[in-house]
């Protein structure tokens, strides 16, 4: 086993009841399990059975024959990084470096929540909203389907996972409810902090 998706850093039913045991069930102990199972079925007795994460991603990122690995390797990843920033009794104003941050860069928090929401919302099917961190400010960012921002070695802070499976059980097709709890109930401001030490 050369990569892992880790240990979920709380109970399966911590996070309710923004998202429930049910879904976090299936999200991490499928979904997520799967995309370890066959990355690393993928990596078995290649030269990069040994590398980090982020190298394998960022060797094969621009190669269409790799896309199916790709894509595995980007889902262990993408998924331990959203089960971190996620916590129960999450959300409220941020502090610290990240509250300095948002202030930087957006006028306040509010108004970078909102536009959070706003960016996030123009994922077209699968894919992730992003606070990235590419030079000394943060921005909004969003990506399709598997695709991580560190793949092109920029530095991440926060996702929300938007594929429907991350919320489809509990919201059915509201994505925008599942959206507003994340951030307003189980962000891990904390966990932005942590990233930026
Ligand atoms: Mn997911």
């Amino acid at each position: 086993m050369s990569i892992s998706r880790g240990n979920l850093p709380y109970e399966k039913g911590a996070l309710e009841p923004f998202i429930s045991g049910r879904t976090v069930d299936y999200h991490y102990g499928k979904h997520h399990a799967a995309y370890e199972a066959n990355a690393n079925k993928l990596l078995d007795g290649t030269d990069m059975q040994n590398d980090p994460i982020e190298t394998i991603l960022q060797k094969i990122v621009d190669d269409p024959s790799q896309a199916v690995l790709f894509n595995n390797v980007a889902q262990v990843w993408n998924h331990t990084f959203y089960w971190n920033c996620l916590k129960p009794r999450g959300g409220g104003h941020p502090q610290g470096r990240f509250a300095e941050l948002v202030d930087d860069a957006f006028d306040g928090f509010e108004s970078f929540l909102e536009q959070f929401h706003t960016i996030a919302m123009g994922v077209f099917g699968s894919g992730y909203a992003w606070i990235v961190m590419p030079r000394d400010r943060i921005e909004i960012t969003i990506t399709a389907n598997a695709d991580t921002p560190i793949a092109r070695g920029i530095k991440t802070l926060f996702t929300i996972d938007l594929w429907e499976h991350a919320y489809y059980l509990d919201y059915k097709n509201r994505r925008a409810d599942y959206l507003e709890a994340v951030l307003k109930n189980l962000a891990n401001w904390d966990f932005v902090n942590s990233r930026l030490e």
